[in-house]
């Protein structure tokens, strides 16, 4: 029986409409109440690695301009964004006195066993140092052919790099819907998923429809990456970051995606 008081090893992943507020600028009080409860699941003696979006929105924010119209700008933008998110993180975890360090990936990383195998190691030393690594893709030199289609599939991949034990991922839905619950009131959150299979796919939106189900088909295609690697994920609104202690308390929060 999953207890996740037995994980370890936990990705926390939060996605830029939970961290930023509707124009664009960072959600500090969500941004703070993040950091207070991960520094805590710290103290529990936990784990803990955060995937991280929100470069290019808070790249826009800082440089007071225009959403990016090209490639060359989102990078430019998220250059920017990147070390504004780095300085509030790092200042927040010092509160709780934890360390952070910043890793970028793009998925030749992933693709290539050398590279794969360095990542690994510099993500298991700064755990043992007691670091708390914070990932996002590496937007600023990343690619079409580099990039990972989104921070939910590279929340995936760092799961896999890390042997974590847990996937949470921060959503601005509870979970996963048996149909869009913008568009019908009845819709019903579904506690606990077995396996990712095509019926599931289709039931979100299907893999074109990005917003679907509330942005849910990369969710499962995440999922699907963890599951068949033996990692349990779940689907929370991170709205408010203590739904956390929820979980840790076993209370029946969000989706739960059950591992191979
Ligand atoms: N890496 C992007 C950023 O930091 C976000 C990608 C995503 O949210 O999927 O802005």
């Amino acid at each position: 029986m999953f207890k996740i008081s037995n994980c370890h090893r936990i990705v926390v992943k939060i996605g830029t409409s939970t961290l930023t507020h509707d124009e664009g600028h960072l959600n500090l009080r969500r941004i703070e109440a993040l950091v207070k409860t991960l520094s805590d699941f710290k103290n529990a003696g936990k784990e803990v690695v955060l995937v991280s979006s929100g470069a290019v929105s808070a790249g826009v924010a800082r440089l007071g301009t225009h959403r990016p119209t090209c490639t060359r700008e989102k990078q430019a933008m998220a250059a920017v964004g990147q070390s504004e998110l780095m300085k509030l993180y790092s200042r927040f975890f010092a509160d709780y006195g934890h360390n952070v360090a910043q890793i970028l990936l793009t998925k030749d990383v992933i693709d290539n066993p050398v590279r794969r195998a360095a990542a690994e190691d510099t993500f298991n030393t700064l755990l043992q140092m007691k670091c708390i690594p914070i990932v996002n893709e590496n937007d600023s030199i990343s690619t079409e052919e580099l990039n990972f289609g989104g921070n939910d599939t590279l929340s995936a991949y760092v799961a896999l790099v890390t042997h974590a034990d847990l996937l949470i991922n921060l959503s601005d839905v509870d979970g996963l819907y048996d149909k869009d619950p913008r568009k019908h009131a009845d819709a019903r959150l579904i506690e606990r998923v077995e396996a990712i299979d095509d019926a599931l796919l289709a039931m979100a939106g299907g893999a074109g429809t990005e917003r679907g189900t509330g942005g849910m088909a990369t969710k499962l295609t995440a999922a699907r990456i963890v599951f068949e690697a033996g990692i349990p994920m779940f689907i929370l609104n991170g709205k408010d970051p203590h739904i956390l202690y929820d979980l840790l308390d076993g209370k029946p929060v969000g989706t739960y995606f059950a591992a191979k």
